[in-house]
């Protein structure tokens, strides 16, 4: 039982030392993480937030990310970095996955932020999702129950989920672009996909990690990395976004490379539903960002 766990843990039972730190203070046991996060599914606790996505050439929002969260009754909003891993070593990232598509595809029927423009909404999907048997199938099924558009959404899959690029997940991915759903790949230059993927998956977009747009324009490396995968982009037809644009000077520095997206704390942080309305409407009064 619980109990039982949390008094065995106690004592210092070898069986949860292998617990991280950032777990630890989020929940006293595996055990009682996982129940959470089973519970919140029923209980409603996953939520989203949104950040937006600015296009380059004429500035405007042109979608929106969503990025789950988890809020605990009496506890608080947990970023998922805190419970991602354990969602996906359990397998539960499976249905809450769905979960994420269904919400997103709701807030997209219902118009529920107000849109006057048919943005699109990205998701993340990830590698324990993609290896799942029914995948393709279940995505589909969700997006025709809440008859949604599927040039509205984009889906994000990190780069390190492609390097064991197997048939069975090229043809998952040729499966989802013939859906009319646009790919990403996330994270892209922090992992080793190969060139000749590039090619022959459906992806549109390339999605420059943060990590290498953190140190523009002063940093000769990560300036040199992003030339170069914008340099790719264009040898292989694909559009570019930047995540973790934070100063105006990365902003310029990217448009000037002809970046297509960009998304970031400069413009805003993720935030909830409720305030995305007022984010649009104060960005589309100002031109403080250019
Ligand atoms: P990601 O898809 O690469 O998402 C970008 C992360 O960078 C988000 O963190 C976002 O809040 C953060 N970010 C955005 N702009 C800035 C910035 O200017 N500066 C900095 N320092 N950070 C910025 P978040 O929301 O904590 O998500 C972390 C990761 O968790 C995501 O990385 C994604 O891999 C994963 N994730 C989030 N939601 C989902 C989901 O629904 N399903 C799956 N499978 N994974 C998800
Ligand atoms: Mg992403
Ligand atoms: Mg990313
Ligand atoms: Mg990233």
């Amino acid at each position: 039982s619980e109990t039982a766990l949390r008094a065995a843990r106690k004592k210092g039972a070898s069986g949860f030392s292998a617990y991280s730190a950032h777990q630890e203070e989020l929940f006293e046991t595996r055990w009682e993480m996982l129940s959470i996060l089973k519970e919140g599914l029923k209980e409603g606790w996953y939520t989203l937030y949104y950040q937006p996505k600015i296009r380059v050439k004429d500035r405007k929002v042109v979608g929106f990310e969503s990025l789950l969260r988890l809020n605990i009754p009496r506890r608080g909003i947990y970023p998922p970095a805190k419970f991602i891993p354990l969602l996906e070593e359990s397998g539960l990232i499976v249905p809450v996955g769905e979960w994420v598509l269904a919400e997103t595809c709701k807030l997209i029927r219902d118009n529920r932020l107000d849109l006057s423009d048919p943005l699109v909404f990205s998701i993340n999907v990830s590698p324990t999702q993609l290896r799942e048997e029914g995948f393709v199938e279940r995505f589909q099924e969700i997006i025709e129950l809440f008859q949604v558009d599927p040039r509205r959404l984009r889906l994000e899959i990190t780069e390190n989920a492609l390097i064991d690029g197997t048939e069975q997940m090229i043809k998952k991915l040729m499966a989802l672009a013939d859906l009319g759903l646009s790919l990403s790949i996330d994270d892209f230059g922090t992992g080793f996909s190969s060139l000749a993927y590039l090619k022959r998956l459906p992806f549109s977009y390339l999605k420059i990690d943060y990590t290498f747009v953190f140190g523009v324009p002063d940093n000769r490396e990560d300036v040199d990395i992003i030339r170069a995968i914008m340099d790719l982009a264009r040898n292989f037809g694909k559009k570019t976004v930047a995540e973790g644009v934070e100063r105006k000077e990365q902003l310029i520095f990217l448009a000037g490379l002809g970046v297509d997206e960009v998304q970031g704390f400069y413009f805003a942080k993720p935030m909830p539903e409720a305030e995305v309305k007022d984010f649009l409407k104060a960005y589309r009064s100002e031109n403080f960002f250019w």
